[in-house]
């Protein structure tokens, strides 16, 4: 693919790049390695205040970049705001807390192992790769980055090749923010070039958001190199609705956890179980609310989806329609991409699902929602799992023991109940099965590319 900007809403070329050769990647790769040798060793307090910089000059500079991020992937121009605002917040969270996150674990009783002292120390890994992709194209990276930086490793960037303009922000903005030239780097290469940088000697560490194939391949190349990884890729999440639940309340969330970002984000709810005893007001309050979403210009402030970022993005979810149409299923709303130029694709509800449906366990990264009605609990959880994935779930019920139930019995790195998935600084994110391994965020995130030295000293 080549590295290049167009906008989805149009088709139009607007920027494209040479990707970098092997000179221009070794010449990175020396600077980073070089850099880490000496940033390990700088304060937390040092590290602290170039990030609090760097979370006030996207503060300053949120609307520009909100405007690059939209003409690249489409993303409506407010959630653009949002997700550049968010990505500040969590700057200053990592720049607030790592060194707590990161202090010294010591043994409460250091004689048990014939020790006058014994502790843990979290020290960083090295060079880390990033390899991210388009759909947060600010966010993905600064969950990475922000406690990385923290923790004093440096990170290098593989940015999707359809965002580098957003990644070439990036950089920009660290250095900017003052930390050093080798720090944070992107590198513009497509995937076929990430083997090599994966297999350099200097690079000690890797983590992926992005598809399955992706993770597969750079976990494969990690795990011959012995290196560590951390993978979060796709997710089909579960939203199951009971009786007890606040239906309208839950019909409501459930347009906006499907169409946000366009349909296309990993933790969007795509799989709609509902309880038979309100499945027909729910399905009504659903679809009526898909229907009166505002598709179009992303740029519009009135418009609530966008395009789809690429036109392979639209074909995959065509294809996933016409295979469940052509096994039976029926579509209740949307259903068929508007003529005329750039990628959009209408908000779709489809029921009467079976399980020779492509789209019963297929990932739908598009707003192309599937629901189901089921008899009793038991039911509800089964489908809730049936899928390869495990990355969030979302329960709605007010009977506690049903709220047990969901969190102890879905197959998920997270369960939402009463609310919408969504991801914070202050809570772990990650998931199970084949959405991945690892957690990002919070105090778990930061330690993931530590090496966790254990000090037994007599
Ligand atoms: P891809 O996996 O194709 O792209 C993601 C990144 O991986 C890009 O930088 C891409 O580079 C790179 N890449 C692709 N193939 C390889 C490879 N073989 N070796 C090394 N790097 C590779 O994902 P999509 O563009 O399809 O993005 C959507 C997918 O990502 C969905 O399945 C979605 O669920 C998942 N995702 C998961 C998230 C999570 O947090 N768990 C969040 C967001 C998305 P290039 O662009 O050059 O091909």
């Amino acid at each position: 693919m080549a590295i290049r900007s167009v906008n989805p809403a149009t088709g139009a070329v607007v920027r494209a790049f040479e990707p970098l050769d092997a000179a221009q990647i070794e010449e990175r790769l020396s600077r980073a390695s070089a850099t880490f040798a000496t940033y390990r060793r700088t304060t937390f307090a040092q590290r602290a205040e170039w990030l609090r910089r760097a979370a006030d000059l996207l503060d300053a500079e949120l609307h520009d970049i909100a405007v690059t991020m939209t003409t690249e992937m489409g993303k409506t121009l407010r959630s653009a705001e949002a997700e550049a605002a968010k990505c500040a917040k969590g700057m200053r969270f990592y720049a607030e807390h790592a060194e707590g996150f990161l202090a010294d674990e010591p043994l409460s009783d250091p004689g048990v192992v014939g020790a006058k002292r014994a502790f843990g120390r979290y020290q960083p890994l090295g060079v880390v790769l990033a390899v991210m992709p388009w759909n947060f194209p600010l966010w993905q990276v600064v969950r990475f980055a922000a406690p990385a930086l923290m923790a004093g490793n440096v990170g290098l960037l593989k940015h999707a090749s359809n965002v580098p303009q957003c990644a070439l922000y990036l950089e920009d903005l660290f250095l900017r923010a003052g930390f050093p030239a080798g720090a944070f780097q992107t590198l513009l290469i497509g995937a076929g070039q990430v083997e090599g940088v994966l297999r350099d000697p200097r690079v000690a560490a890797a983590t992926v958001t992005g598809s399955e194939p992706a993770g597969q391949s750079v976990a494969s190349i990690c795990g011959h190199e012995i290196k560590k990884t951390v993978l979060e890729l796709g997710g089909s999440d579960a939203f199951v609705v009971m009786p007890s639940a606040d239906v309208e309340r839950a019909a409501s969330v459930a347009v906006t956890a499907r169409c946000q970002n366009n349909g296309q984000s990993c933790i969007a709810a795509k799989r709609f179980i509902v309880h038979e005893d309100v499945y027909d007001q729910f399905a009504q309050l659903f679809v009526d609310g898909m229907r009166a979403l505002k598709v179009g210009d992303p740029m519009d402030p009135g418009t609530d989806v966008g395009p789809l970022a690429t036109e392979g993005g639209r074909q995959d979810i065509e294809e996933l329609l016409a295979d469940a149409v052509k096994h039976g299923a029926s579509v209740l709303c949307g259903g068929t991409a508007p003529a005329g130029p750039g990628w959009f694709f209408p908000p779709t509800v489809v029921g009467d699902i079976t399980p020779d449906m492509r789209l019963h366990l297929e990932e739908a990264f598009g707003p192309l929602a599937t629901i189901y009605r089921v008899p009793d609990l038991d039911t509800a959880v089964e489908i809730a799992n049936a899928t390869t994935f495990g990355l969030g779930s979302n329960a709605w019920t007010t009977d506690p023991a049903e709220q047990e139930r969901f969190i102890t019995d879905l197959d998920a790195g997270a369960v939402f109940i009463n609310g919408m998935v969504t991801s914070h600084p202050e809570l772990p994110f990650g998931g199970v099965r084949r959405s991945g391994y690892g957690r990002e965020l919070s105090a778990v995130g930061i330690r993931e590319f530590c090496n966790l030295k254990t000090v037994w000293a007599a």
